[in-house]
């Protein structure tokens, strides 16, 4: 048995200062404040110096960590996550992949998890591969972009039917019904995410009842269709922001270059703090940082000097978020675990409550990680 003393733990809409955790099994038994938690007999005592004590965060979507593929190097990377907070992941496999990469990928990130080597892997997040070549996906050489076949996909489901938690759609795409319909089959509690699109917000809205709950990387990757020369139209950033089941997902850098810190702001603002998901959505990339945007340390870019997903980890984005919106370290737990864990519905991940894994971490006011504990277990 283990017990956290001096926490300032972090519930999901409030604090208890000089609080207590009791770990026993790798779950959390019993916490609140010192004076209502007796410290248990011969257990370990861990003294949290008053940091913040909360839930491990849980990234939904990122391809990379520490510039290497999740799906090349799991352990190393499972590892660096750790490291850094996330206790929870789903890597992120992307239509860059011809059928048997994804596949393959797939195969190697099960086979690591299954070894024991991918502790915080929690299932898949399939990027594709039907998304909108001209939206982010490399409109010449997108191997994905003909006829939605299923002599295509068939083998993807199949592969990853039994791990897969989000699938991503361009819902503008011909042929996607048929292959939404196949993967609502073959996995029930699927969840589609509307991702790299230009489709009208009705296009996007036709596949809420099969279960479209997410706006991928919100307002990166999405067209804006104009009505007339100089009148805005709407889109999928409207199709999200209007739809209260609709969580959107933002990615947080340093320079608010994925997303506008005002941005950042109006969509705190439009979709309340329950339907907001952090991610990395990290992509490997050596480019150099492009002169002027020296401050951009976690973005990458290519060697054309374009942004190409970004350097962050989990922890980093919530620092950022905290700057840029002004918001609390509560919120910031609640954007980067417990929304991902209700969105995901991981019923014992997210928060801090007696019978929960005991995935805790503890941070500073800036959110700088100084402690993690993965399922009862110190790092
Ligand atoms: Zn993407």
């Amino acid at each position: 048995m283990k017990v956290i003393i001096n926490a300032t733990i972090v519930m999901s809409d409030h604090l208890v200062p000089d609080g207590r955790i009791v770990i026993d099994n790798g779950y959390i038994k019993e916490c609140g404040r010192a004076k209502e938690i007796a410290i248990p007999d011969g257990a370990e005592v861990i003294d949290a110096e008053g940091l913040y004590v909360g839930p491990g965060l849980i990234d939904i979507h990122t391809h990379a960590a520490d510039n290497k593929w999740l799906f090349e190097q799991p352990e190393e990377t499972s590892r660096y996550m750790l490291e850094h907070g996330v206790t929870g992941v789903l890597p992120a496999l992307y239509y860059n992949l011809d059928k048997k990469g994804y596949v393959d990928a797939a195969d190697n990130i099960i086979k690591a998890f299954e070894a024991g080597k991918f502790s915080n892997f929690i299932g898949l997040y399939m990027e594709g591969p039907y998304l909108n070549p001209n939206f982010g996906c490399d409109r010449e050489k997108n191997t994905w972009k003909g006829k939605i076949e299923k002599k295509d996909y068939e083998c993807l489901i199949d592969k990853v039917k039994d791990y897969a938690k989000v699938w991503c759609i361009s819902p503008e795409r011909e042929g996607i019904e048929e292959f939404v319909k196949d993967v609502k089959i073959a996995i029930p509690d699927i969840t589609f995410a509307v991702a790299h699109s230009e489709a009208t917000p009705q296009q996007v809205e036709k596949y809420i009842p099969y279960g479209l709950k997410i706006g991928t990387h919100h307002t990166n990757a999405t067209g804006t269709i104009f009505k007339y020369s100089e009148c805005r139209g709407v889109c999928v950033d409207e199709a999200v922001n209007y739809n209260r089941e609709i969580y959107a997902e933002l990615i947080s850098d340093r320079m608010g270059l994925h997303v506008d810190p005002y941005m950042q702001r109006l969509v705190r603002r439009i979709k309340g703090d329950d339907r907001i998901i952090l991610i990395s959505d990290q992509f490997v990339c050596d480019g150099p940082i492009p002169a002027g945007y020296e401050e951009a340390t976690d973005i990458h870019f290519d060697f054309a000097g374009e942004i190409a997903g970004s350097g962050l980890t989990l922890d980093i984005a919530c620092a950022n978020f905290m700057v840029h919106t002004g918001c609390s370290v509560v919120d910031a737990f609640r954007f980067a675990s417990l929304n991902p864990a209700k969105l995901l519905g991981l019923k014992n991940l997210g928060s801090v409550y007696p019978g929960n894994v005991a995935d805790l971490i503890m941070v500073d006011y800036k959110f700088n990680v100084k402690n993690v504990i993965k399922k009862g277990e110190k790092l």
